[in-house]
């Protein structure tokens, strides 16, 4: 999936939209960042947790699932396509990982049911959701979206992700409590100009997860939201191609990187566990500095 196309239009945007126009050091090296890594935590702590995880075949999905096994949880992975799905369940089982996956198509009623009866069903119960999926089917001047394009964004990023909460919360409760992670993006806080639609939705989970937390806090259930940055993978490609557009991009960045999607997974994992247990309705923002208005 690419919500992004690839032209420099955008990252031209990028540049003008942080409004940091600190110029890009190239030289300035990022080798002695310590990247995130699950193996350095050697942390068990979702030992005997089920987790479901949407859009999570690839890219920061997938980083998501992968932790939440690496810390010992059981993983139900899933995506619109089978292909995906048995790709992805082939490396995590290689890396020994407790994982089960299934298609599911988030924008599907029948999909997101099957997904969260099959992770009862076959685990006992559910623990941990991440609402992970999103879609962009519109780039462009916020005015040339038409209704079919805005429906879509809204379904897929906002209306799917209250849902699966819904279907998930009475699983949750039979457990005594449980954790969700909503995933929304640094657009959610600052539109970007050509991805209006989409930024709107991301700050409708920002919402979202305000909204929902005290009727979850009053069934032991947490919520919380984080919003990545640019992070790298097959959405933020076309930013990433050529040097220009690279510099352009990270020019508003202050760690002048991409994030890699293991460095969200991490907060994700903590997020999910206990040792998160008095956080509740945040939303986070792992962007590398990048600025934020609300
Ligand atoms: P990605 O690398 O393009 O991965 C997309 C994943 O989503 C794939 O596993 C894809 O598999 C699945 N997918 C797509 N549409 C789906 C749907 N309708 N239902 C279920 N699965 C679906 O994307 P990403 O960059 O990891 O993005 C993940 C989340 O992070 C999104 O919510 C995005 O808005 C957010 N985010 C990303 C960035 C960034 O810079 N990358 C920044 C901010 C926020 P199939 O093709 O098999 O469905």
């Amino acid at each position: 999936m690419s919500y992004l196309p690839a032209n420099l239009h955008y990252s031209l945007h990028v540049h003008r939209m942080f409004s940091l126009t600190r110029l890009l050091s190239v030289g300035r090296s990022i080798n002695h960042f310590r990247m995130a890594s699950a193996a350095a935590t050697g942390s068990r702590r979702l030992e005997g947790k089920v987790a479901v995880v949407t859009a999570s075949t690839e890219g920061i999905g997938y980083a998501i699932a992968k932790r939440l096994g690496e810390e010992g949880a059981h993983v139900v992975i899933s995506s619109r396509k089978q292909a995906h799905v048995d790709h992805a369940l082939k490396t995590l089982k290689e890396a020994n990982l407790s994982v089960s996956g299934l298609v599911c198509h988030v924008g599907k009623q029948a999909d997101r049911a099957k997904l969260i009866e099959t992770a009862v069903k076959e685990n006992g119960g559910l623990d941990i959701l991440v609402s992970n999926a999103a879609a962009n089917p519109h780039f462009g001047n916020i005015l040339d979206c038409d209704e079919q394009a805005w429906d879509k964004i809204f379904d897929i990023n906002v209306k799917s992700t209250f849902l699966l909460v819904k279907e998930s919360v009475p699983h949750m409760v039979s457990r005594g409590g449980g954790s969700i992670v909503v995933v929304s993006s640094i657009a959610g806080y600052m539109p970007f100009e050509l991805l209006g639609p989409y930024s709107v939705s991301k700050t409708a989970l920002l919402g979202l997860t305000k909204a929902l937390t005290p009727q979850l806090s009053d069934m032991n259930i947490r919520v919380n939201c984080v919003a990545p940055g640019l992070v790298k993978t097959k959405f933020s490609s076309a930013l990433l191609s050529s040097e220009e557009s690279t510099k352009l991009a990270l020019s508003g960045i202050p760690m002048k990187r991409a994030g890699t999607p293991d460095e969200i997974s991490g907060i994700v994992s903590f997020l999910a566990s206990d040792d998160a247990s008095y956080i509740t309705g945040e939303n986070i923002l792992v962007a590398g500095g990048a600025p934020s208005r609300l």
